[in-house]
């Protein structure tokens, strides 16, 4: 068939041409290039090692994912940018076995070549960080080319984010469960002593019935914490859209409180603008995120004696007209190591303080998430012995910001 006969002439030419470049890159290669126009050359004649160089340059360059080619020997022609950051030691020309050292995958490379299937290899690199990663090395034979132009292409994925949520979750059982085991084995051990000891002790019965009620309270606490935490998880690509007027929020948050705040002996100051500040959200979100921090500056900060509220407008880094709510407490601050990692689930400064004081660990997690899924942020000051301000970050409303008129015709603003 003329095709047939077509494929077969080029087969020729390329096997010919490719012997001519073959030997032009041995002598670039050889001749030692140095410096940036020779890293260029070096590259241009590590991709003249092969027929279909440059396509094959070109192709893996705009691959999403890091990816190498080697020749037949294992020499590397082709590699692109994601690559380079995983295995800087990479330079073209050079035998792939050397400049890729981790022994999994250089066995992987190996077999790849002598059984010509493809290989799956999972490894580990420490440095610069912690990173994990699935190689597959897949041999390519191209038909129009003799099997001196056989390939073996390398493709990365980049386990690190999975190996993380998984970490994370097997950690948010663990915790999850000792949280609730604490007070579960307080109510069961206390169920015990009053079918046995202190069957006919009414005192006792009276104490413990009270310390069972706070346990299974606590319990209660934490799983309300936890199905907010995953509701607001689940909701989080969804931007809340409804106007919220935030000063009837604080109000009502700081009114709510002042059983606690009196009970801690604390002064609450609250100052609201004249104007009317409106975010689109999710009003009970809003109001759950600002309890916990206006809760916390009541519990931790208590000693100082006072704690302000105040809305107030202010810029985003991004230039956009914020709305901030800005809850400091004057109690003895929090060191700044434990700054990072305060919104982690469950992180506490001191986990038996945070217990003996109701506390679930969820509280400034879940105010994260609701920020967040405002598209805000929450931030966090503090002096060690001059207590602590938190910042909630909310965009204004575009109809607050006077950008609702550009808003195209006949979408709601
Ligand atoms: P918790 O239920 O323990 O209060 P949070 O997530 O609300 O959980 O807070 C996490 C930890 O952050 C607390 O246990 C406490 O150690 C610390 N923290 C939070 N707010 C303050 C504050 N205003 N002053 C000092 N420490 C605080």
């Amino acid at each position: 068939m003329a095709t047939g006969a077509t494929g077969q002439g080029h087969a020729q030419e390329a096997g010919v041409g490719f012997l001519a470049r073959l030997g032009r890159a041995w002598r670039v290669l050889r001749g030692g290039a140095a410096g940036a126009a020779g890293a260029a050359a070096v590259r241009e004649a590590a991709s003249a090692l092969h027929p279909y160089g440059p396509v094959i340059e070109a192709l893996v360059g705009g691959l999403p994912v890091a990816a190498i080619v080697l020749d037949r020997e294992s020499r590397i022609i082709a590699f692109n940018g994601e690559a380079g950051s995983i295995a800087p030691a990479l330079r073209h020309g050079e035998p792939a076995l050397i400049s890729l050292r981790t022994p999994a995958l250089v066995d992987a490379i190996r077999s790849a070549g002598r059984r010509r299937e493809p290989q799956r290899v999972e490894f580990f690199e420490r440095v610069p960080t912690d990173r994990w990663f699935e190689a597959f090395v897949t041999p390519v034979h191209l038909p129009a080319t003799g099997p001196d132009a056989d390939l073996v292409l390398i493709t990365f994925n980049d386990l690190t984010p999975l190996h993380r949520v998984e970490a994370m979750r097997a950690d948010f059982v663990a915790n999850a469960s000792h949280e609730l085991r604490t007070p579960l084995a307080a109510v069961l051990g206390f169920i015990e002593t009053l079918q046995g000891p202190a069957r006919n002790d009414a005192a006792a019965r009276e104490k413990f019935l009270k310390i069972m009620q706070q346990q299974a309270t606590r319990m209660a606490r934490l799983i309300d914490d936890l199905l907010s935490l995953s509701r607001i998880e689940l909701n989080a690509h969804l931007q809340p859209n409804t106007p919220v007027e935030l000063a009837p929020i604080v109000r009502q948050v700081v009114d709510g409180l002042m059983p606690l705040a009196r009970d801690r002996g604390v002064d609450v100051k609250v100052s609201v603008p004249q104007e009317t500040l409106v975010v689109l959200g999710d009003r009970d979100e809003l109001i759950r995120a600002l309890e916990n921090l206006v809760e916390n500056a009541l519990k931790y900060g208590a000693p100082g004696k006072r704690a302000d509220i105040a809305l107030v407008r202010g810029q985003a880094r991004s230039g956009q007209a914020e709305a901030r709510i800005v809850i400091r407490d004057y109690g003895p601050g929090i060191p700044p190591e434990h700054l990072p990692r305060l919104t982690e689930r469950f992180y506490r400064v001191d986990a038996s303080d945070s217990r003996a004081q109701g506390g679930t660990g969820l509280g400034l997690a879940l105010a994260k998430h609701v920020l967040n899924r405002h598209g805000g942020r929450l931030t966090i000051e503090s002096t060690l012995g001059a207590g602590a301000t938190f910042t909630m970050h909310l965009p204004l409303s575009p109809a607050e910001t006077g950008t609702a008129s550009e808003s195209p015709a006949g979408s709601k603003a």
